[in-house]
């Protein structure tokens, strides 16, 4: 594995967070449409942006603009495990530089413009991983399907609880994170990476000590019917949420959450 730090200067962080995009007068409208009704919901800002047209224009623009300046150019668009991101009751999207390099972007509507700008996400050193596994050490299909742990920390693959959004979560779930996060992070106290889970009960695994997991042929009757419950789920819940957002009542929201969402004015810049 190589790992190559990367240096980040002040100036370069400045100059890269200071890139704003400034909506026009109908995305803005629709930005406070949505925020209003985003607010009401449990959900973080980026679980939402299926409802949020005007995010994916803007979101080019910022990437153009900022790639213009010299000062980034994105690995792959929005690559990285959401579970990572500090801040999730602001970021929008995230974007990678080759480096390693993570930015979230974010609304910030100071009551007379909503602008789109970015924030330097991760505040650990970066590290770019270039790990190559070898067939030895990935689980085959069949094995992850029999339950065998992983190979690289051997802990079981599934069967954790339903990762669910913080704001959702039981005070029991909660402690079951906790424990999970202190169990995973015994395991891995210097691990400076991305994580992997498999399916929504997935337990949490390394990216750079524990091999991803394989892609399967859905041959057996076993796998179909697992791959089946997982989409029922999905559609399910997506239904579920469609629903929730025709039902949120916009401005039914904690003062904290709008503020969070740049609903209510603040000052611009602060963190
Ligand atoms: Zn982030
Ligand atoms: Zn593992
Ligand atoms: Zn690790």
């Amino acid at each position: 594995m190589v790992r190559a730090s990367s240096r980040w200067s002040g100036q370069e962080r400045a100059a890269v967070e200071g890139i704003e995009v400034r909506l026009d007068a109908g995305a803005a409208a629709a930005y406070r449409t949505w925020a209003a009704r985003a607010a009401a919901l449990a959900e973080t800002p980026a679980q939402l942006l299926r409802f949020a047209p005007w995010y994916q224009p803007a979101e080019r623009t910022w990437l153009e603009r900022a790639a213009a300046t010299g000062a980034w150019t994105p690995d792959e668009p929005d690559t990285m495990d959401r579970q990572y991101c500090r801040a999730p009751a602001e970021a929008l999207g995230h974007t990678r530089r080759a480096d390693g390099l993570v930015l979230h972007l974010l609304a910030a509507d100071d009551g007379d413009a909503v602008v789109l700008h970015a924030r330097y996400c991760r505040a650990a050193t970066v590290f770019r991983i270039e790990q190559r596994w070898t067939e030895e050490q990935r689980l085959t299909w069949e094995e992850l399907v029999a339950g065998h742990p992983c190979k690289g920390c051997g802990r079981p693959v599934f069967g954790s609880f339903e990762h669910k959004p913080t704001m959702q979560r039981t005070p029991d779930e909660a402690a079951l994170h906790d424990a999970e996060e202190a169990a995973f992070l015994a395991l891995h106290p210097d691990c400076r990476t991305t994580r992997w889970t498999y399916g929504s009960t997935g337990l949490t695994h390394c990216s750079a000590c524990c091999p991803p997991p394989p892609f399967g042929p859905a041959q057996s009757e076993r796998i179909a019917r697992i791959l089946v419950e997982i989409a029922e789920g999905v559609a399910r819940r997506d239904a579920d949420l469609a629903r929730r957002w025709e039902a949120a009542l916009p401005g039914a929201a904690p003062a904290d959450r709008g503020e969070q969402l740049g609903l209510w004015p603040r000052a611009r810049g602060g963190r």
